[in-house]
Parts: structure tokens; sequence; C-alpha cells
């Protein structure tokens, strides 16, 4: 058995993810998809061969050292970091043979200017703002500047006009429309100067909602996961989650009425009952905000958890009658039985979303790549 407990990373699930997303563009439109924060608390070391033979055509990071952390087990697939870099990391991400972002003079001339040092030609992907308000330039004069800057320099290669969309999750889809008008209206531009520069916009939200987003590139970040974009259910899309988190029960006792559970005795027991210790808190990414809220499933039962989570435990009133014993699995993200449990559930009494309930699975978490699920 497992320490404490692990992440389960449905790798057949995730190459279902990528080939059903992929099934949705026209083909010709590449499938780039984002791992960027660790493939998003899913372990980007697996995640990224996975995606690569299901039809990745690209794959996206936030980070020099990501990008590089790629590289070494993916020797040819071509790489984008969509972030902003650091002077000191533009040497990692070129090494890596990675694409990267631009939006500012200076940059590029530094990024030339290494690019030839290295005897290299990176690819550069110009950030056009078209709503986001957070990276890239909203002068699309500067674009088409840095287009040209990109294209006469012998150690840089354009490869593309990108923006990112602020609102595709929303139902109202009037900004998004906007953004969408916005890069068409400058890639037709660009077009004229540079035939081949590809545009790119779309992410999980923008690219199931619509198509008209797609352009030459789609960026799916949440749905490869197989989580839903929108929060809801994401079999609603025909996606399969690829993480599941489980751990096991440590000690089960037998509680009298009064009698409390954990840190500041925010639980006690109404009536006789029997208590499970789990070997897993917010250390491991259990959100303390999930105390006397969470559930979790054991035996194909759910059961919730009460008291206080704290760093290395949580505790679960089983009942009177529960038949758990010491030993048994506990699953706190995924399915056993009939009953599951998504990420999407658990972040509705955090306040928070999905991506945020996997990214917060902390390092003591080992990741375990299975190769169930359909390919
Ligand atoms: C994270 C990210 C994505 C992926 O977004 P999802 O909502 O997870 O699909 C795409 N593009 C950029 C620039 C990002 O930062």
């Amino acid at each position: 058995m497992y320490e404490r407990a692990e992440a389960r990373i449905d790798l057949g699930n995730l190459r279902h993810n990528c080939r059903e997303l992929k099934s949705r563009l026209t083909p010709g439109v590449e499938l780039c998809p984002v791992l960027k924060a660790d493939a998003y608390g899913h372990g980007a070391l697996h995640c990224v061969g996975a995606v690569a033979e299901a039809g990745a055509d690209r794959i996206a990071f936030a980070t020099a050292s990501e990008a590089v952390l790629a590289r070494s087990v993916a020797p040819d697939v071509p790489l984008l970091v969509l972030g902003a870099l650091a002077p000191g990391e533009i040497e990692m991400a070129i090494s890596a043979g990675a694409d990267v972002s631009a939006w500012e003079p200076g940059f590029l001339a530094t990024l030339a200017d290494q690019a030839a040092a290295a005897g290299l030609v990176v690819g550069v992907h110009v950030k056009y703002d078209t709503g986001m308000g957070r990276l890239g330039t909203t002068d699309p004069e500067l674009v088409l500047e840095l287009a040209r800057t990109a294209e006469a320099h012998p150690n840089l290669r354009l490869a593309a006009i990108w923006t990112h969309f602020a609102t595709a999750d929303e139902p109202d889809r009037s900004f998004l429309g906007q953004q969408s008008v916005r890069l068409a209206e400058l890639g037709e531009r660009a077009r004229r100067e540079f035939p081949e520069v590809k545009l790119h916009a779309a992410n999980s939200a923008a690219m199931i909602a619509d198509p008209s987003s797609h352009f030459d590139m789609v960026r799916p970040g949440v749905a490869i996961y197989g989580m839903d974009p929108f929060g809801n259910d994401p079999a609603d899309h025909n996606l399969r989650p690829v993480l599941s988190l489980h751990s096991w029960v440590a000690a089960v006792r037998d509680f009298e009425p009064g009698q409390s559970a954990g840190y500041g005795r925010t639980w006690r027991a109404e009536s006789p009952t029997r208590v499970a210790t789990v070997p897993v808190g917010y250390g491991d990414g259990v959100r303390r905000g999930l105390s006397n809220r969470g559930e979790v499933l054991i035996g194909g039962d759910r059961y919730p958890i009460s008291g206080t989570v704290s760093m290395d435990n949580i505790t679960v009133d089983l009942g009177p009658d529960s038949g758990a014993k010491v030993g048994d699995e506990v699953t706190l993200i995924g399915a056993q039985g009939d009953e599951a449990i998504l990420a999407e559930q658990i972040a509705v009494p955090l306040g928070t979303i999905n991506y945020e309930v996997t990214c917060g699975i902390s390092p003591r978490v080992p990741r375990v790549g299975t190769g169930s699920g359909p390919n």
C-alpha cells in the first residue's frame, strides 16, 4: 500500500480527452494542450508523453523551466512558453527549443541577441491584448512592428499572433466575440505581409462554446484533464476526469455522544457513532475549507468530513453501522462504485474553481500514471 495518499492519473482518459477535443477541430487546426503548473497538478512528466501520443501538435507551458522539463521526456514535440520570461529564463526557453511569446521591443531584442549567441532560430508568438488586460500589447501597430522585426531577424521566426479570452466561460459571449473580431481584423492585415503567420486564441471554454474562435490553433488546458471549463459535469462534453485522489482508513474509533474529533472541537458526535481517521490533510492539498463540508467515498458510500481538516489528517463520521475498517481505500476525488466526487463539486463549498482543486494537490502526494480507460 502507498503511504498516506496518492493521485492516480488515468492516461487513457487523458488520451481520450485529447482525441475528443481534436475531433472538434477543422482538419489543419492545431491542438496545443496546456500543461503548465505541473499539468494542472496532474504531473507534467507523464502527461507530456500521453498528449503527444494522442495528437498534440504542440504543448504549451507558462514558464521556461516547465518547457525544459517537458523537453527531457519529449525530444521532438514543438513547445510554446506562454508567459512572461525574466531575462535569465530566456536562455533556458530557447535551449529547450521552445517558441516564445513576445509583446515588447526590448524583450524581442534581447531574445534575438540570445538566439544569435546560441546559434538558434526561435519561433516568436506576438501577443496581442484584445481585452484580457494582463500580458501583451493593446496596440495593433506595435504587434505588426514586432512581427516585422521577428520576420527580418535571422535568429527569429515569426510563428503566430495570438490573444487570450477573458470571459470564455460565461454564457454571454459578446465580449469573447469582440476579442475574436479584434484578432481576426489584425490577422487579416498581418497576413498581407506575412501569409504564413498563424493566429490562436481559444482556451477550453472558447474552443467548446464557439468554433469560430478556433483560428489556426487551440490551447485547451482544463478540458484536457477531463474537467469542465464551465464548472458543471465534464460528461456533458464527453470528457473523462483524469485525476483521482485516494487515501486509506488509518483508524476506526467508537465515539460516545458529545465526544469531539479534531482541532477546535468543531464537530461532536450527537449519538453513538464510529469515526475514521484518514492520513491526508491540507499539507496534501485537501483544503481546510472542507472542514465539516467535504465528503469522501469509502466502500462505495459517501461520508462527511467531520471536524477540522488538519495538516496531516481528516476525520470522517462513518455512522454507527458502517462496515468500513482499517486499510479500506478512501476516495477524495474520483469514483467508487456508482458514486463519484468531481473536482467541480469540491470547488463549490470552497468558493473556487476545479482548476484550483487539482493545482492545489501538494508535491507530498505522488502522482501515479495508470493506463486504464480506453486509448
Ligand atoms: C492557462 C491558459 C490556457 C488554458 O486555459 P483553460 O481555461 O485551462 O483551457 C490557454 N491560454 C493561456 C494563455 C493560458 O494561460
